[in-house]
């Protein structure tokens, strides 16, 4: 564990091309991941503040379980390409989330919840987990959820957009956003070539979810992230038939975010709080009933500087 936060790098001033490579990490039984964000070299791609790639997997006969465990400070946005999972939460919400829709969880000042998987053994899983930093006017918000079966979906040349999360161009996402965001769902089925329209405010960041993609001319494979900068109007995509991407972007939010297990905060003692409180069972965190898996204890704070 680290000892202590260090500063996150900046959002670039300009336009930059900046590869980092995913770590793999582990989440409840069969779930291994790549993990873009938090990264030692990029903590931020706007408020977006974390990224894990799940999959595709095929479901054994252990299935994914992730027991109760609370979050603050964040929302939390799962898109899923195959495969399903059972969300519960401390605000008694049960929402089957399935390929193709969008939720949203907002912890706000705080929330509990559990996720089960519903696939069959010998299913693929496949999707994304994404957090969004909650900006100080937010986070302390009462926590929320929203399910949205139907996000925006569009053709830009040969890609086809599911808008997540934000603005792209004209298209608007249902949900609103505490700060200017952009997450989408690229697909080139037949493979060809796109370009993007972004804000040149915003910082912007792709993955590669599958096959492979040149982004601004740079190839692109899974377990790389390819960091952007600002001041670019649009992007250009090209791939061969198959590919799919994720694009995320937003703007640069200027307060020292920390990360650390499910919170996001903005000190040390904040982590020390929540930490006691969850373990203790305080904190309005609530209960969340029918989960498949065990409670999650917070592990201890890193130790002080
Ligand atoms: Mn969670």
């Amino acid at each position: 564990m680290r000892a202590r936060f260090p500063l996150p790098p900046p959002p670039a001033a300009g336009p930059v091309l900046e590869t980092t490579t995913a770590r793999a990490a582990h989440v409840g039984p069969g779930g291994g991941v790549r993990r873009y964000l938090p990264h030692p070299k990029r903590r931020l791609i706007g408020a977006w503040c974390f990224v894990d790639h799940f999959g595709p997997a095929v479901v054994g006969e252990t299935p994914l379980a992730v027991g109760p465990h609370p979050h603050m400070g964040l929302q939390t946005v799962t898109w899923l390409i195959s495969g399903q999972i059972l969300h519960r939460d401390s605000l008694g919400t049960e929402q089957r989330i399935c390929a193709g829709e969008v939720n949203w969880m907002t912890a706000g000042r705080g929330i509990s919840h559990a996720e089960d998987g519903l696939s069959p053994p010998g299913a693929l899983l496949h999707g994304v987990q994404l957090w969004v930093a909650l900006p100080e006017a937010a986070r302390h918000m009462p926590p929320a959820f929203v399910h949205d079966p139907a996000p925006p979906r569009f053709a830009v040349e040969d890609a086809e957009v599911t808008l997540i999360a934000g603005r792209l161009g004209e298209h608007s996402g249902r949900v609103p956003t505490h700060s200017p965001l952009l997450g989408a769902d690229l697909r080139l089925p037949r493979g060809g070539s796109a370009t993007l329209p972004l804000d040149r405010e915003d910082e912007h960041g792709v993955i590669v979810l599958e096959g492979s993609a040149e982004l601004a001319g740079q190839p692109l494979a899974p377990g790389t992230l390819l960091y952007l900068g600002r001041q670019r109007a649009s992007l250009s995509v090209s791939s061969a038939p198959g590919a799919r991407l994720l694009l995320l972007g937003g703007r640069p939010l200027e307060e020292p975010v920390l990360v650390w297990w499910n919170w996001v905060f903005r000190d040390r003692a904040e982590i020390e709080q929540a930490t006691v409180a969850w373990n203790t069972g305080g904190g309005g965190f609530g209960t969340v009933e029918g989960a498949r898996g065990a409670r999650i204890p917070a592990p201890a704070p890193p130790p002080a500087r």
